[in-house]
């Protein structure tokens, strides 16, 4: 059974605290070099142009710690930016670059000696329960090794440790996805259209990151001109764009994107505000 409790469906308050968003991957489900490409990008001496599996990290001081997706490239990424603490985890959806690093949480079930709450939308759900059937199907394993975790449906806006979380009804191709809104910033990756209901959760938002793959159309992402499209359509202070393929170098991308939007890149910090309890 997924637990529906820590739905919070009330807003107001409007209280809210300086939190720090971290990319720990800013790259397409193949990463950045892709293994056996020889062009430009994936050659660049650039660090901007190495990118792992896209994946961000919102620690709100006093209150959570919040991972977004566990990429197969999860435990590196906790190395490169000592992260010792994980309060919840959010799935945008489940796709093998965003679950297949779940099992290495295991790390932090240790340090914390705590289970970990994991949030994600019902087809998501049906993916997890099938690809980690060994961490929910609720039997005992032999020799331990399992994460612990706690399964949640999101199906309204929820609060993790006093820090509000709306979730942003997304479409990646044909398949419903979250995208996550914390106050005044938004993580829209993996998609290529808004849904109409959408719109709504994301007006004012003043840092917005959006999917922007490539600059050729694809079926499931948005390319960069979709992108920018979202961006005039919304007005954010700063956007910064993710989930990119080695068709997109940093450098030669930034210089021909309009102020205020640029590519996001591994390691990059943004502060912003958050909406807490
Ligand atoms: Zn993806
Ligand atoms: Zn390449
Ligand atoms: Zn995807």
């Amino acid at each position: 059974m997924t637990d529906r409790a820590d739905q919070d469906p009330t807003r107001g308050g409007g209280a809210q605290a300086l939190a720090r968003v971290t990319f720990l991957g800013t790259g397409t489900s193949h990463g950045v070099p892709m293994i056996g490409c020889a062009c430009a990008v994936c050659r660049s001496t650039d660090p901007h142009d190495k990118r792992l599996r896209p994946s961000i990290y919102v620690d709100v001081p006093d209150r959570a710690k919040i991972l977004i997706d566990t990429t197969p490239d999860l435990r590196q990424q906790a190395l490169a930016h000592d992260i010792r603490r994980v309060d919840a985890i959010l799935f945008t959806h489940g796709h093998a670059d965003h679950v297949l690093g779940l099992d290495e949480v295991r790390r932090f079930n240790h340090l914390q000696g705590t289970s970990i709450p994991c949030y994600a939308n019902g087809v998501t759900w049906d993916t997890l329960r099938r690809v980690f059937y060994y961490i929910f199907d609720g039997k005992p394993r032999l020799g331990g090794g399992v994460p612990q975790l706690e399964a949640h449906e999101i199906v309204a806006p929820l609060t993790i440790g006093g820090v509000r979380v709306r979730p942003v009804p997304l479409w990646h191709g044909t398949m419903p996805i979250l995208g996550f809104r914390f106050g005044t910033f938004a993580y829209l990756t993996d998609c290529n259209r808004i849904a109409d209901d959408a719109w709504d959760v994301i007006e004012g938002v003043e840092t917005l990151v959006i999917d922007a793959l490539r600059d050729k159309p694809h079926t499931t992402h948005f390319t960069v001109g979709e992108a920018l499209e979202v961006v005039a359509r919304l007005k954010p202070a700063r956007a910064y764009m993710t989930h990119m393929t080695h068709d997109l170098g940093h450098a030669a991308t930034n210089a021909r994107l309009p102020p205020g939007v640029e590519l996001a890149y591994d390691g990059l910090v943004l502060d912003v505000r958050v909406d807490v309890e």
